[in-house]
């Protein structure tokens, strides 16, 4: 059929040695600019999302709209369709699957506790479960855990070893399930699986359900923005990453991820397949009031700030990656600063918008923000 032919184009590497990739959230904000990144260095990449209406929609149709612009595929499909996936194992030998799919965000967890239930932990084990069992070869695994994970921590930075048995949501219950999942695919199928706890990732074709997004969009219409203050009365601070950074840990990870760890050439037996968690951070926490106070320069309008205490609505008071394992195993190194990082996104923001909301005053003066000073 038309449709397997161009799922096999799209999975083809271009160069010799290319690895192929089934991306599973490829529509989304990481899933999006990893495929990008992929194809661009000769890699066969192809994608799959099902498009969920958790935020707008027509963002992941333009993000699908770039990525085919590029020669990249992406099908609308959920990871919970076993099926499928062993029809797309069946026509392609993938050698990775970097697995982005699930419902993130910690607060609507509480609206729709069931849908992290499906996606994050079902869908999951639907994905593993095909990769262990019919596809042939088994490919590497690299999924998306979070820094959520730390929930109550206090002794930052994060390091993989800190306790992560006190998560403060259940999106970070969700992806705690997963690393335990993980384990247990790795023991009894020997899949080689990275987990990859990310930090707050942020950047163009972002998110618009995370702070930093529509924090933008509320000093543009110059709607109110609450902030929240934990009770000892420091502001919250997180460990913002920009995505570019985050790119280059996933394809990083992708490139360690292979399942032998024993030297072919002396003819031994493999070892055991790896299973691997890393953090995917900045290394240094920022306040959210820094954040808004960088956005408002960019933007050139003063929020309208609303200051509050902070709910107990799974949010935690701050988070610190420490990042020496991805450093050592892969080279991982974040190098943008916020400052930097957020005028990329202002002006992507600014220029995805004016076509849609109307925004052209904003565009004019984020490219004058945009000199350096
Ligand atoms: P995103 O929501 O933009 O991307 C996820 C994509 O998966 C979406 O396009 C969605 O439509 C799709 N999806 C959801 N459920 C699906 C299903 N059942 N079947 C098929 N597709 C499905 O989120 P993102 O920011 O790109 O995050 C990517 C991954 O990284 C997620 O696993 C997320 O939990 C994790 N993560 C993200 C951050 C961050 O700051 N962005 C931080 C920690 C962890």
């Amino acid at each position: 059929a038309a449709w397997e032919k161009e799922v096999r184009r799209s999975a083809k590497p271009r160069k010799d040695g290319g690895i192929a990739v089934l991306v599973t959230g490829a529509a989304g904000f990481v899933g999006t600019h990893c495929s990008l990144a992929l194809r661009a260095r000769g890699d066969g990449v192809l994608g799959l999302d099902n498009f969920n209406a958790y935020y707008d929609p027509e963002l992941k149709r333009a993000r699908q709209r770039l990525l085919a612009g590029r020669g990249v595929l992406v099908l609308d499909a959920d990871i919970n369709d076993a099926l499928l996936l062993e029809k797309l194992f069946d026509l392609v030998p993938f050698t990775h699957v970097l697995h982005l799919a699930a419902q993130a965000g910690v607060r609507y967890a509480m609206e729709a506790p069931q849908t992290y239930v499906a996606s994050n932990v079902a869908g999951l084990v639907t994905v593993l479960e095909v990769a262990a069992k019919h596809a042939d070869p088994q490919p590497a695994i690299v999924w998306a855990s979070s820094s959520s994970v730390y929930g109550l921590n206090t002794d930052a930075p994060f390091s993989e070893e800190h306790r992560t048995d006190r998560p403060a949501s259940l999106y970070a219950a969700t992806k705690k399930a997963g690393e335990a999942i993980a384990h247990t695919y790795n023991h009894i199928y020997g899949l080689s699986i990275t987990g990859l706890r990310f930090f707050t990732v942020y950047g163009p074709w972002g998110r618009p359900d995370m702070a930093y997004f529509f924090f933008a969009k509320s000093i543009v219409s110059g709607e109110p923005i609450t902030l929240f203050r934990a009770a000892d009365g420091a502001d919250a601070r997180r460990d913002f990453t920009y995505i570019d950074d985050v790119v280059k840990g996933c394809l990083g990870a992708l490139d360690t991820s292979g399942k032998s760890t024993g030297s072919s050439k002396s003819g031994k037996k493999s070892g055991p397949a790896p299973l691997r968690v890393y953090n995917l951070g900045n290394t240094s926490p920022v306040p959210v009031t820094r954040m808004v106070a960088i956005l408002e320069k960019l933007l050139g309008k003063k929020a309208n700030k609303r200051i509050v205490a902070m709910p107990s609505n799974g949010d935690v008071p701050f988070t610190h990656a420490n990042v020496t394992h991805a450093a050592h195993d892969f080279g991982y190194r974040p190098t943008t600063s916020l400052d930097a990082g957020l005028r990329h996104f202002v002006d992507w923001f600014a220029d995805y918008y004016k076509l849609k909301l109307d925004v052209p005053k904003i565009a004019a003066k984020v490219a004058g923000a945009g000199k350096p000073s």
